[in-house]
């Protein structure tokens, strides 16, 4: 552990920590302009009005709507001499949210991408390939700090060029790399493609995240390159990857409580509820010096591990991302996540690294195809064979989701890839 006293801190302890550090945050938030006007209109005069963490309910939740009415400069609560660096979110619904950062900020996230690598067993004997976006995007940036910290030999090699990736990898023997769970399995085709058998690279490990991917999804990765992959969850709002981080339990991502306090919410009623249960998650910053958030709402879904982790951390655990709440599909009135289709995809040898969900409006009803890459090596060559395995894939996704999907097979390679996060849905009918 980077820290063991931290690490393993005792619950009693660490809420009274984080009593304390919520209170900085407020009196952080209280230097800036949009929360200065929140706080008055609910009567907040000072951090200490505050008496106990559970009055944090008493605030309202930031969304990201209000990031976005706060854009560029309503967060910022530090001088402008102050601030050494900023960062945007990737815009995937919609305007990019700005965070600023003060030297101590990105200290403190360092710390915490550092430990986030320790706690997968990583160490400074590895060689680090970084195949996140460099620049804006948070991803590339805060791992690449986090391992240099480490010590490892990091190499910044940024998103894309897939053949550069895999001859940097042979080269220097890279061991641990970081990437989208989608670029990874794109990868894993291009390296078939030069006739390289995946474990031939000799990877170890690869910390995969940045969006949603299924269990399926990480034993398909841990499969075709004989490596462990750590999934990683963070957002450009509470800094970016560091977060939460699966330990080598894989039980779940620590979300480290030192550094943000967790809430779930029903995120219809807003209700705050109980651990596993699953709601949306809700963070606020404990540490973060130029943009302080209380009670931001990520959208994101998940629920809290009830328990203790084997490896001896005591920062809660959450469960995989199942989606953002706005990523959930209604089709023909049937409420339906993308990540339900993949984990029954993915279950199936014979189906390929990609995928696509299209969606259109056919005589006012919903269609929904899924749209696969297979192995045709998989298959006997006979149609019969393929038919089969679109039945049961049919089948599955019907008695699991509840809706009548066409399937279609397509050979490996032939669906658009994208260089960052992955692209699932392509819903037509928003289109009409
Ligand atoms: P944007 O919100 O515009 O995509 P970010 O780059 O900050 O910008 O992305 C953060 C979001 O990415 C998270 O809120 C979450 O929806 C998704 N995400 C990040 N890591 C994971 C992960 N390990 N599993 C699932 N989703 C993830
Ligand atoms: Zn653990």
């Amino acid at each position: 552990m980077l820290n063991r006293e931290i690490e393993t801190i005792e619950r009693s302890e660490l809420e009274k920590l984080q009593l304390t550090r919520f209170r900085f945050t407020l009196s952080q938030a209280f230097k800036t302009e949009f929360y200065k006007k929140r706080f008055s209109r609910i009567g907040l005069s000072s951090p200490e009005d505050i008496q106990q963490l559970s009055d944090i309910k008493k605030i309202p939740f930031t969304t990201k709507d209000d990031l976005r009415e706060g854009y560029p400069e309503g967060f910022l609560a530090v001088h402008k001499d102050e601030v050494v660096r900023l960062h945007a979110s990737s815009g995937t619904t919609g305007m990019p949210t700005v965070v600023h950062h003060t030297k101590r900020d990105l200290d403190n996230w360092t710390r915490l991408c550092t430990r986030s690598l320790i706690a997968t067993g990583a160490t400074k004997s590895d060689t680090f390939q970084n195949m996140m976006t460099y620049g804006l995007f948070t991803g590339g940036l805060g791992l690449h700090y986090g391992a240099e910290a480490l010590g490892m030999l990091v190499i910044p090699a940024g998103a894309g060029n897939t053949k550069r990736q895999i001859q940097l990898m042979r080269d220097f023997k890279t061991t641990v790399v970081h990437a989208t769970p989608s670029y990874l399995l794109h990868m894993a085709d291009e390296v078939a493609k030069e006739g390289i058998t995946p474990p031939k690279l000799g990877l170890k490990k690869a910390m995969i995240g940045a969006e949603p991917h299924s269990e399926n999804i990480r034993k398909k990765l841990e499969d075709i390159f004989k490596i462990d992959a750590y999934n990683s969850y963070g957002m450009s709002e509470m800094n970016g990857p560091g977060v939460a981080f699966e330990c080598i339990a894989k039980d779940g991502m620590h979300l480290w409580e030192d550094a943000y306090y967790m809430e779930i919410i029903n995120p219809e009623s807003c209700e705050n509820l109980g651990e596993d249960c699953e709601g949306e998650l809700v963070l606020t910053t404990l540490e973060r010096e130029a943009t302080p958030l209380i009670r931001y709402r990520t959208r994101d879904l998940t629920s809290v591990i009830a328990g203790l982790c084997s490896c001896g951390r005591t920062s809660r655990r959450i469960r995989r991302i199942k989606g953002r709440s706005d990523d959930m599909l209604i089709i023909n009135g049937v409420n339906l996540f993308p990540s339900q289709i993949e984990a029954i995809l993915m279950k199936h040898p014979e189906v390929g690294t990609n995928y696509l969900i299209q969606i259109e409006k056919k005589s006012s009803l919903d269609k929904i195809t899924v749209k696969t890459e297979i192995y045709p090596k998989l298959f006997s060559g006979e149609i019969t064979d393929l038919d089969r395995v679109k039945k049961v894939i049919h089948d599955e996704i019907k008695s699991a989701c509840l809706v009548n999907a066409s399937i279609e097979f397509h050979e490996p390679g032939s669906l658009p890839v994208s260089q960052g996060k992955a692209v699932r849905v392509s819903d037509l009918r928003k289109e009409e």
